[in-house]
């Protein structure tokens, strides 16, 4: 079988790819290894960043490419690729509308709170700001556009020549069938090396203790590949963290609660970190506490705003979440110490009050003291994804330690490096999905383009 544009991965990057790719005119291959395109993307909360989309201008938020990837970059301490950021938020906005308007993928404005980091409210999710409707309004496009995802066929080799010109790749059946496919561009959407133990304790050992809580189906396999053809890697070390999976339920529990005013203490009492640097971070900081957990408090005001999020009503209706109605009540939910816990609250009633900073450097200031009822859920750090791999240029072409490009194998989404520098702190929320979306709709046009000429 001849294709034009092969896809590996059919997750929010593989399907944006074949979307777009398709959309230029060349007949497009998306291969899963699953039997159901899910990925990473559908275990999301689906969120999107952009900046300057007509949403953000009915809503009267003024933003800016600039401004976004400024955002970005001083996340990571402007340690990680600026020209590449830049070009990624200037085509921000082209994407959500790409989305909304020709996939016709349902997406609103999150406009209840700014997450931290952001300098403008500029994230767009589906109606339940879940990644399952992404994936399920993306998979319908792929269907009226006629793209064809084979599904149930993991990628085991590619094919290329003494240039490094891929020319094709193996795929291996269920059954253990073997079947092969010529194409003329390839591109890499099977994210990164998180659901492969080895490649994280190897690139990241201080997650390697943490939950992972990622697409177990994502093995390393494009740096591998890139790796064998001679690109380079980079930010290897880069991942994208979780302070708050609820712990035994396997339920993320986001960070609105916390950025609201909402606080994390150990089984102590006692607060341990500045919760609102990053959810990514906060990682690492919870699996330094006794027994790798902590307890993310809140009251009923941020309770009733985490209700907006489809996997925090999960958390509800499983029993994750704690409640008492006075401060007796709670530790006997939770059994933290009533003494410690009560000073924290006083504390950080005190900080919101008087606005000032405490010793972590969090500044409460325009937050609501928290008052009874109380909230509780325990939690651990997790690892969603890594951030680190295939060195690209600003179309996704995959390119070698001298800067020069492969002729024809493209990356994005977390199969790419991204844009987050070398760290967990460095994650500021929605790098993931803007790195999948955009790229993932970049290199299907560039791939496109290349293929066509080929072919003519
Ligand atoms: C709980 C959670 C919440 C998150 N929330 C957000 C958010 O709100 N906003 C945000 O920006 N990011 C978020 N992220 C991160 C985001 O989900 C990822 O960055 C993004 O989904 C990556 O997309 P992808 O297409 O690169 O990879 P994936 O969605 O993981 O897709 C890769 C696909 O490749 C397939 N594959 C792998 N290897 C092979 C092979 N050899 N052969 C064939 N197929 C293969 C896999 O099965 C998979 O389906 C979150 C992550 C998690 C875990």
């Amino acid at each position: 079988m001849d294709i034009e544009v092969a896809i590996i991965g059919a997750g929010a990057c593989g399907l944006c790819a074949g979307l777009a790719a398709s959309q230029e005119g060349a007949e497009v291959l998306i291969v899963e290894r699953d039997s159901t395109p899910l990925g990473t993307t559908a275990m999301s909360t689906g969120l999107i960043p952009a900046a300057g989309t007509s949403f953000q201008k009915s809503a009267g938020i003024e933003d800016d490419a600039a401004q976004f990837s400024n955002d970005i970059c001083a996340k990571t301490g402007f340690r990680n690729d600026e020209s590449i950021t830049m070009a990624l938020a200037r085509e921000s906005a082209v994407t959500i509308e790409w989305l909304a308007e020709a996939q016709k993928v349902p997406l609103s404005l999150v406009d209840s709170f700014v997450y931290p980091g952001h300098s403008a409210m500029r994230m767009h999710g589906s109606p339940n700001r879940t990644g399952a409707e992404l994936m399920g309004s993306l998979c319908n496009a792929a269907e009226r556009a006629g793209v064809q995802i084979l599904t149930s066929a993991t990628v085991t080799h590619l094919f290329a020549d003494e240039d490094q010109r891929v020319h094709g790749i193996r795929c291996e059946r269920p059954d253990g069938s073997l079947e092969d496919l010529a194409c003329a561009s390839l591109i890499l959407a099977c994210c990164g090396f998180a659901g492969n133990a080895e490649m994280v304790h190897r690139y990241i050992p201080e997650i390697g203790k943490g939950e992972f809580f990622g697409h177990a189906g994502n093995k390393g396999d494009a740096v591998v590949w890139g790796q064998a053809l001679g690109a380079e890697t980079a930010d290897m070390s880069a991942y994208q963290g979780h302070g708050g999976l609820a712990k035994g339920y396997g339920i993320p529990i986001l960070w609105p609660a916390i950025i609201e005013g909402g606080f994390q203490v150990n089984l102590s009492g006692n607060r341990f970190s500045n919760e609102t640097r990053g959810y990514s971070e906060q990682a690492v900081d919870v699996l330094g506490q006794e027994d790798a957990v902590a307890w993310t408090f809140f009251d009923e005001l941020r309770h009733k705003l985490m209700l907006e999020f489809d996997d925090y009503r999960d958390a509800v209706s499983a029993g994750a979440i704690r409640t008492g109605q006075s401060l007796e009540e709670i530790c006997a939910q939770t059994g933290l110490p009533i003494v410690a816990l009560g000073k924290t609250i006083s504390e950080v009633t005190y900080l919101a009050e008087s606005h000032s900073t405490d010793n972590f450097g969090r500044s409460f200031k325009g937050k609501k003291a928290l008052r009874a009822p109380y909230y509780a859920v325990k939690v651990t750090g997790a690892l969603f994804h890594t951030q680190g791999g295939l060195e690209v240029d600003k179309t996704g072409r995959v390119l070698r330690p001298d800067g020069s490009a492969l002729p024809n194998l493209y990356a994005g989404g977390g199969a790419a490096r991204g844009i987050s520098g070398p760290d967990a702190s460095g994650y500021l929320a929605g790098n993931g999905l803007l790195t999948a979306t955009t790229f993932g709709r970049l290199s299907g046009i560039a791939a496109a383009k290349s293929a066509l000429e080929t072919s003519s």
